[in-house]
């Protein structure tokens, strides 16, 4: 496997020891705002320049991601979920709503402690991400960079003070973007990851139907589902799926073992 190696900081020469690299800054919403009002998006929806939908692997891998999206209808806690995970061993990327983590505290922190999982955000007030307003699924966009900005980084803050750790993975609520959005998010150190196995319909779907969503995962697919939706059929699916995805010669990973 071609596991990608982070570079390496370059030796100097120096005998004195230089104090550890930094981070770069990172923009300012009135650096977004200034740098990108104006700018047209050429492209909206769920795969538009620079949305990450598969791993840049042919290794039997799949990524499953699964989000938590908070609101009045989205704050659940699938434990059945998380507990086939935990038994199976099958590591998983957990994409949280900025909503869902001030609503379970103690379920991040419990999360954020097991090495199986990895979380990335899932956007602050789970809002398409747009620089016009553009809608998905009747839901309003954010309308100019500087709510692109408030959608990205708002939870982002939320999740490091809670965690201690940045994500670096984000998806927006209704997984839709404009690639000026797309653009504006990797200027924040956010890369935006969808996904081109849906497995569970945003938690619709019957049992069954998930199960056959994730067993036509294909190598360096990355499978969506939800986490906060306990009454729906996702972890019977994915507790029937596994099995069998395991038996075919697939491992699953975080999205951070793959992806810058
Ligand atoms: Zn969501």
């Amino acid at each position: 496997m071609a596991r990608p190696t982070p570079p390496r900081a370059a030796a100097t020469g120096s005998t004195t020891a230089a104090p550890p690299p930094s981070a770069p800054a990172l923009p300012s919403r009135q650096d977004v705002v200034a740098r990108y009002t104006g700018v047209v998006p050429r492209a909206f929806g769920l795969d538009v320049p620079g949305v990450v939908n598969r791993l840049p692997t042919q290794d039997r891998v799949i990524a499953l991601t699964l989000d938590a999206c908070g609101g009045a209808r989205g704050s659940g806690y699938d434990a059945a979920l998380i507990e086939t995970l935990r038994t199976t061993e099958t590591p998983a990327t957990l994409f949280l709503n900025q909503r869902w983590v001030l609503a379970h505290p103690d379920r991040v922190a419990e999360l954020a402690a097991d090495p199986l999982f990895e979380l990335a955000n899932h956007g602050t007030a789970h809002l398409p991400l747009s620089v016009t307003g553009a809608a998905a699924y009747g839901i309003p966009g954010t309308t100019g960079p500087g709510e692109v900005f408030d959608e990205i980084a708002g939870n982002r803050d939320t999740l490091t003070t809670a965690t201690g750790t940045a994500p670096r993975f984000f998806r927006s609520g209704t997984a839709h973007y404009d690639d000026v959005a797309v653009r504006i998010a990797a200027d924040l150190g956010a890369t935006v990851v969808n996904f081109d196995v849906n497995g569970d319909a945003g938690a619709t779907s019957a049992p069954a139907q998930v199960a056959a969503a994730l067993r036509s995962a294909s190598a360096g697919s990355i499978v969506i589902g939800h986490m906060n939706q306990p009454g729906g059929g996702t972890a019977e699916g994915v507790a029937t799926a596994l099995p069998h995805l395991t038996a075919d010669g697939f491992r699953f990973v975080r999205l951070s073992e793959y992806l810058p």
